[in-house]
């Protein structure tokens, strides 16, 4: 068979799976020059390896490692980064003290790939239409990585920089992932098709009781998903008027990040992102002015 459907040879690789993190970061490190990457649940990259826009001559599977966890401390949630996202979605405190992490958890794929893909690959990837990611900016999470330098804590805001391009260092690997206190919170999106399928624009709000204060991202374009804090600014410190909602939403249609590619022009996704906004702040219970 000829043209561009013909099978194509994906080139050999050395597949390991080491029982431990250190293991792990050795084998990563001892394949020089890129040669080495890492696998969770694979859904983005056998993708990769098929289409060949990576060819590693070792894959370094994560499935062995300790990281399949959810655990919450002190209000904090940490996930293990291998943990499946079905598992995630499946856990009743996730569903009613982060409803927003819940809803983008359950707006990935279908329940099938749920069952594979991980929130560690989901950073790992970090697609400019991720559902997770602007859902981790709005809530402040941060991802803990382990690397042949130690471990140390970044910001989701600091280590997701462009399509497939994080800080991730060498060697590095994504440990976990902490979202530090509950909050009310909602995640919309919209897409052609809903399931296996990536959103056009998809908007993340969240509030802190705490600090009083709204954190609105928007993605679904390039470069990456993108908090916009002015707009958040708009709502004030509780639960926002008509008129502040309706200065919030017009501000988010201005957004830089906002552009147009092949999936969805900068019109409609303009148009788009404030309804998308108001309907998640408004979706965000409060009562006499506080978060229920
Ligand atoms: C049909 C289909 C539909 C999809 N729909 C959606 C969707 O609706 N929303 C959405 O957000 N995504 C979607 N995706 C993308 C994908 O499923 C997610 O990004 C998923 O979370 C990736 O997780 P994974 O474990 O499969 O990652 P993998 O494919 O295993 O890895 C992805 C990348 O992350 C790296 N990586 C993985 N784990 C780590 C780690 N612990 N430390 C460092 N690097 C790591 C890998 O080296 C690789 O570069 C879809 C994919 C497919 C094929």
């Amino acid at each position: 068979m000829e043209g561009p459907h013909a099978p194509r040879a994906v080139p050999g690789f050395e597949l390991v799976a080491p029982a431990s993190v250190e293991e792990a970061i050795a084998a990563l490190r001892a394949a020089d020059d890129g040669g080495a990457t890492a696998i969770a649940g694979g859904t983005d990259l056998l993708l990769d390896l098929d289409d060949g826009r990576l060819a590693p001559r070792r894959v370094v599977s994560l499935r062995r490692l300790p990281w399949r966890t959810l655990d919450w401390l002190d209000g904090a949630l940490t996930v293990g980064a291998t943990l499946p996202l079905r598992s995630l979605e499946d856990d009743r405190e996730v569903r009613r003290r982060l409803p927003g992490l819940w809803q983008a958890v359950h707006a990935v794929g279908s329940v099938a790939l749920r069952h594979r893909a991980t929130l560690g690959g989901n950073l790992g990837r970090s697609a400019p239409a991720s559902d997770l990611i602007p859902m981790l900016l709005a809530l402040d999470a941060e991802v803990d990585l382990v690397g042949p330098r130690g471990e140390r804590r970044v910001p989701v805001d600091d280590f997701v920089r462009a399509s497939r391009r994080t800080a991730l260092l060498p060697g590095e690997l994504i440990r976990s992932v902490r979202v530090p206190e509950p909050r009310p919170s909602a995640y919309l999106w919209q897409r052609v098709r809903p399931a296996n399928d990536i959103s056009q624009i998809a908007v993340a709000v969240a509030f802190s009781p705490g600090r009083r204060h709204w954190s609105i991202a928007v993605a679904g374009m390039p470069p990456r998903p993108a908090l916009l804090p002015d707009v958040a600014r708009d709502l004030g410190d509780g639960a926002p008027s008509d008129a502040a909602l309706t200065a919030a939403a017009a501000r988010a249609s201005r957004a830089v990040p906002i552009t147009g590619d092949q999936r969805a022009s900068e019109e409609y996704r303009r148009r788009l992102v404030g309804t998308l906004l108001t309907r998640a702040v408004r979706a965000v219970p409060f009562e006499g002015g506080r978060p229920l």
